[in-house]
C-alpha cells in the first residue's frame, strides 16, 4: 500500500467554479505528496455529470495541462448520488483512500490533511461534519437540521450534519460496491458498512460561484428518496394506526351499545357507527399487515449483503485482510 488517495468531485454545470477548484486541490494534493503522506499517484477525479456547460471541455483541458486531474464523463445527468457513485467506484480500483467533495468549494479543502491523518491512523470512513451552521440563513437551518431529524424519526439513520464530503478507505469501497440496490442513498448506505469510523469538523462556506444545483424542490426529493430507499418505517407505522384505530373501535363500539341501550340514539346509529369503527380499524390493520410483507420484500430485492468480512484468522494460513 503506498497511500494514493483520490479526490472525487461530482459535477453538474460547474464551469464557473472549476478553475478555481481545481487550483486548490491541486495545491492541496501537491502540499500532501510533498509531506510524503501521500503518493505521487494521487489524483483528483471529476466526475461530469451531463453537463450542459462547458464542464467536460475544462476537465479534458485540465487533464492535458496536468497529469494530476483526471475525468469520468457520463452520458446524461444521472444526478449527484450517482454521479459521485461513479466517482467513487473508478477510483475504487486506482486509490489506497478516496475523498468525495463537492464542487463548489464549499467543503473546507483544509479539512483534506484531518481526514488523511485518520486514515494514517487506520480508520477506514471519515465523515467530514460541519461545525457550525452559524452562516446559513435561518430558514436553511432549520429546513436542514429537520431534514435529520425527520429522517433518523423514519428509520433513515444517518451522521448528523454530515453530507457527502467523506474519506473511505478501499476496502470501506469495495464494501459499499456490495449494495447492489439501484435508489442509493450513499449517506444512510456508508454508516451500514462499518470498520472504524470518525469525524471530522469543517466550517461549511459559501457556494464559490454560480448556484445551487440543489433547489428546495430537489431536496424535498431527495429527503423522499432518503426514506423511501433506506427504511420500511412508514409501512410499520400503518401497522400502528391500524392497531390503534382497532382499539379505537372497540371503544367506541362499547360506547355505542350503552348510548343504544340508554335509549339516546336514533334507530340504526349504533349498528352504524359500529361498523364504520371495526371496519375502518380492520382495513387499516391489513393494510399494515400487507405492508409488512411488501417491507419484506422490498429489502430482499436490495440484495443487500448480509454481512462483510473485517478479517479471518486461520491457522496455518496466517491473517487475511478482508
Ligand atoms: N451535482 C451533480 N449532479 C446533479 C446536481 C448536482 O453532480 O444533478 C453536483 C454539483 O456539481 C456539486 C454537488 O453535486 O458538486 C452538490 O451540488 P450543490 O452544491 O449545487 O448542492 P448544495 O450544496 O446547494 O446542496
Ligand atoms: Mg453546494
Amino acid at each position: 500500500m503506498d497511500n494514493t488517495l483520490y479526490i472525487v468531485v461530482p459535477c453538474y454545470n460547474e464551469e464557473e467554479v472549476l478553475p478555481e477548484t481545481s487550483r486548490r486541490l491541486r495545491a492541496k494534493l501537491e502540499q500532501l505528496m510533498a509531506a510524503g503522506k501521500i503518493s505521487r499517484k494521487s489524483r483528483v477525479l471529476y466526475v461530469n455529470d451531463g453537463s450542459k456547460d462547458r464542464t467536460w471541455k475544462l476537465i479534458s483541458r485540465l487533464h492535458e495541462a496536468c497529469p494530476l486531474f483526471c475525468g469520468v464523463d457520463l452520458t446524461r445527468n444521472r444526478g449527484h448520488q450517482n454521479a459521485l457513485l461513479a466517482g467513487l467506484m473508478t477510483a475504487k480500483d486506482r486509490a489506497d483512500m478516496v475523498i468525495s467533495m463537492d464542487a463548489d468549494l464549499q467543503d473546507d479543502v483544509d479539512a483534506v490533511d484531518a481526514m488523511v491523518d485518520k486514515f494514517l491512523e487506520g480508520v477506514d470512513i471519515v465523515y467530514g461534519v460541519r461545525s457550525s451552521r452559524k452562516r446559513d440563513t435561518f430558514f436553511k437551518r432549520t429546513t436542514a437540521e429537520g431534514f435529520y431529524r425527520v429522517m433518523n424519526a423514519m428509520g433513515a439513520e444517518t451522521v448528523f450534519n454530515h453530507a457527502d464530503y467523506r474519506l473511505m478507505s478501499r476496502r470501506a469501497l469495495e464494501g459499499l460496491a456490495q449494495f447492489k440496490e439501484v435508489n442509493l442513498f450513499l449517506r444512510g448506505i456508508v454508516p451500514m458498512i462499518g470498520y472504524r469510523t470518525d469525524t471530522v469538523e469543517y466550517e461549511r462556506g459559501e457556494r464559490f460561484a454560480g448556484e445551487s444545483k440543489y433547489p428546495l424542490k430537489k431536496m424535498l426529493s431527495f429527503a423522499m428518496e432518503g426514506i423511501t430507499s433506506l427504511s420500511v418505517k412508514p409501512l410499520r407505522m400503518i401497522t400502528g394506526l391500524g392497531f390503534l384505530i382497532f382499539l379505537v373501535s372497540l371503544v367506541m363500539i362499547v360506547y355505542n351499545i350503552v348510548r343504544w341501550a340508554m335509549g339516546a340514539t336514533v334507530t340504526g346509529w349504533a349498528s352504524l357507527a359500529c361498523s364504520i369503527w371495526l371496519i375502518g380499524g380492520l382495513i387499516l390493520l391489513s393494510l399494515g399487515v400487507v405492508g409488512e410483507y411488501i417491507g419484506k420484500i422490498y429489502l430482499e430485492a436490495k440484495g443487500r449483503p448480509r454481512f462483510l468480512i473485517r478479517q479471518v484468522l486461520e491457522d496455518g494460513h496466517g491473517q487475511k485482510e478482508g
